[in-house]
């Protein structure tokens, strides 16, 4: 399968079937461009009660971040991408333990990784997103991508990231 008609079935909704998946794992570019999808496919419907309850206890600090990343791939499912999946959507709330410490960088870079991933998935060449290597290092988004798309929660994300980091995403 060629890269084009990879982009070509996920721009049209089409499901991730087994041909689609072993692209995306296979090739860096595409795997890159729809990380989102993949990371998709390979989280469980549902969280482990275990995972829940730790998640929403915000004990050990990487939890934060992956629930944070959780709740926007989720959102991003349920809300904006549904369908891509052939699954039904998950009755599961993943909440975001909210902490009074400022995050560290290098979990704002994480963030801003997600993030970045999400957006490009979604709006591929209407956002400027800048990687080194695997990690995205700025994000240009613009105020008229966000009044397009009200309800987009990772651009909702990307306002609330950037209020704090306006050095790391940059709208116009
Ligand atoms: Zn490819």
């Amino acid at each position: 399968m060629l890269c084009n008609d990879v982009r070509t079935r996920i721009d049209a909704g089409e499901p991730l079937d087994a041909d689609l998946l072993s692209h995306l794992t296979s090739c860096s570019s595409c795997g890159q461009e729809f990380a989102f999808l993949t990371a998709l496919r390979a989280s469980t419907p549902t969280p482990s009660p275990e995972l829940r309850t730790r998640v929403l206890a915000g004990r050990p600090r990487h939890f934060r971040s992956f629930a944070i990343a959780a709740a926007i791939l989720l959102a991003a499912a349920l809300g904006f991408v549904g369908g891509h999946f052939a699954r039904p959507a998950p009755e599961v709330k993943v909440v975001p333990v909210q902490t009074a410490r400022t995050p560290t960088e290098e979990e704002d870079r994480r963030q801003l990784s997600v993030i970045g991933y999400g957006l490009k998935g979604l709006y591929h060449n209407a956002v400027e997103v800048s990687f080194n290597g695997n990690q995205v290092t700025h994000i240009q988004a613009t105020n008229e991508l966000e009044r397009r798309n009200p309800t987009c929660p990772v651009l909702k994300e990307a306002r609330k990231f950037s209020e704090r980091r306006p050095d790391l995403i940059a709208w116009r």
